[in-house]
């Protein structure tokens, strides 16, 4: 029987509970450590096999995603569909995301764009640029989990592995705060 992908992130601990400092300056119950899953090859392969099912049919011709877990993503989906996969990164003193280290994409060359933890969206609007000015085609998105709030439209179809909403406070307005839970900074981008 083969777990499903919520199941295999509970399995690997990347679900946790506690009281947890968001990006966004809010606070929440639940953080998703996705290095947790990302660890396990097998889960990765599982989960990257997901994103690569949905979009077989597309004739992708390059993955690419945003550092730091969209290098693992778009290497293990780019390898189940036998195709390139490359990352966007940002350079130094920079806060836009660009390929480096010879990476190119080609006028209309069909590309997937993959990453960890969809949130607000900030990481795939930031890798859909560079996308956009090397002139190539965007044709899907793949995320591991969608933990938007709101209905997010990046133009071209999304598919996450697993579908979480957010749950966030306000400071001001934080049951946890309220309880004397002490708060967790985790993560980088
Ligand atoms: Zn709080």
């Amino acid at each position: 029987m083969s777990l499903t992908a919520q199941q295999l992130f509970e399995n690997s601990g990347a679900v946790l509970n506690g009281h947890f400092l968001l990006t966004s300056g809010l606070h929440s119950p639940v953080y998703w450590e996705k290095f947790q899953v990302l660890q396990y090859p097998e889960y990765t392969q599982q989960l990257c096999g997901m994103i690569a099912e949905r979009f077989r049919d597309l004739k992708i011709q390059v993955v690419a995603g945003p550092t730091t877990g969209g290098v693992i993503l778009a290497y293990d989906v780019a390898r189940q569909l036998g195709v390139r996969g490359i990352f966007a990164e940002k350079a130094e003193g920079s806060s836009a995301r660009a390929f480096r280290r010879g990476f190119t994409i080609s006028p209309g060359e069909r590309v997937l764009l993959v990453d960890d933890i969809l949130t607000t969206g900030g990481s795939i609007q930031e890798t859909i640029t560079p996308i956009k000015q090397a002139g190539g085609n965007l044709v899907g998105i793949g995320v591991l989990v969608d933990r938007s709030t709101q209905k997010l439209d990046f133009g071209v179809p999304l598919f996450s592995c697993v579908r979480s909403e957010t749950v966030a406070y306000k400071p001001e307005e934080c049951p946890l705060c309220q309880a004397g839970i002490p708060l967790t900074k985790r993560g980088s981008s």
